[in-house]
């Protein structure tokens, strides 16, 4: 919270932000306890790595890339999300020719920018624009974790930060969804600036109370998370996303202590408050054109009769 902001008005901005978590949670079909996965990766690639059922390529698509058993959600890709998420033929592209120079000289960078690019069919690791979800308009940006890890190079922090821009020049609510390794070390410093770059943009909506939302999908790490994916108004989560700074074999490897259960996963770091929310792939378009509503200007959520008494 930005210190020109006076105390009342953060403690405003917090019970809001409060009740509007506390109406969220009620309209979200599931608690989040039933998603609790077994998050071991499989031994056997064709059984579901949350309930080891066989996988049924036709039912996990039908699910939304979810197991029908389980609930287990699958990594998807901007495609994909696109498909369940906007209004059909509603996304408009913007930034779409943006592309990474060499900035370090790195020998073989621009080999593995083409390999990435051909591999996800993207430019680099996020696409950015505007559409409609449930008919309220917003600006969209998904990463693909495809494309070098969903790595944060200078292509990426300029387009997550014109996405931001783009919110507050036309006062729309800004929505994105995170799936990154971290920083890409083949950027060096350069990547490290992004995190500052798109924070200071995020900072911007904040400023002019623009709502900004993120959702955190499997995995969010690193840089990511270090910056913009976590300074959202409300931080949701897929079920089971793994979401952190570094993994836990890495802090594992460091503290010499064995981690609890669950470690570092959408639910686990909901019980932390650093989520929000965790909110199934079936209902996010619904959940977001809701949280849309809740955060235009003069809205309160109503009271559930628990909250009264
Ligand atoms: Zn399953």
């Amino acid at each position: 919270m930005p210190s020109e902001i006076p105390a009342g008005a953060a403690a405003l901005a917090a019970a809001a932000k409060a009740a509007a978590v506390k109406a969220m949670a009620r309209v979200v079909g599931k608690p989040a306890e039933s998603f609790k996965l077994n998050a071991a990766k499989p031994e056997n690639p064709s059984l579901c790595p949350g309930c080891g059922e066989r996988r049924d390529p036709g039912a996990i698509a039908k699910a939304l890339k979810t197991c029908p058993h389980c609930g287990f959600h699958y990594r998807m890709e901007p495609a994909e999300r696109l498909a369940y998420l906007a209004d059909p033929g509603s996304f408009e592209e913007f930034s779409a020719n943006l592309s990474s120079l060499n900035p370090i000289d790195l020998a073989g960078y621009e080999e593995k920018l083409s390999a990435a690019a051909e591999k996800a069919r993207m430019k680099d690791a996020v696409i950015t624009g505007i559409c409609s979800i449930e008919g309220r308009k917003a600006v969209l940006a998904l990463m693909s974790f495809e494309f070098m890890g969903g790595s944060m190079g200078s292509v990426v922090g300029e387009k997550v930060s014109r996405a931001m821009l783009r919110g507050l020049e036309e006062k729309l609510p800004v929505v994105i969804y995170t799936t990154s390794g971290g920083a890409r070390m083949q950027e060096g410093i350069f990547s490290l600036l992004q995190m500052a770059k798109t924070s200071s943009a995020a900072a911007e909506l904040d400023k002019a109370g623009i709502p900004f939302f993120t959702v955190l999908c499997d995995p969010t790490t690193g840089g990511v998370t270090a910056s913009f994916a976590m300074l959202a108004d409300i931080t949701m989560a897929e079920p089971g996303a793994l979401i952190g700074f570094a993994g836990p074999r890495v802090i594992e490897g460091t503290i010499r202590q064995a981690l609890p259960a669950g470690f570092q996963r959408a639910e686990f770091q909901q019980e932390r408050g650093f989520v929000d929310l965790i909110v199934r792939r079936q209902d996010q378009r619904h959940i977001i054109a809701r949280l849309i509503d809740l955060h235009q200007p003069g809205c309160i959520p109503a009271e559930s009769p628990e909250e009264r008494s």
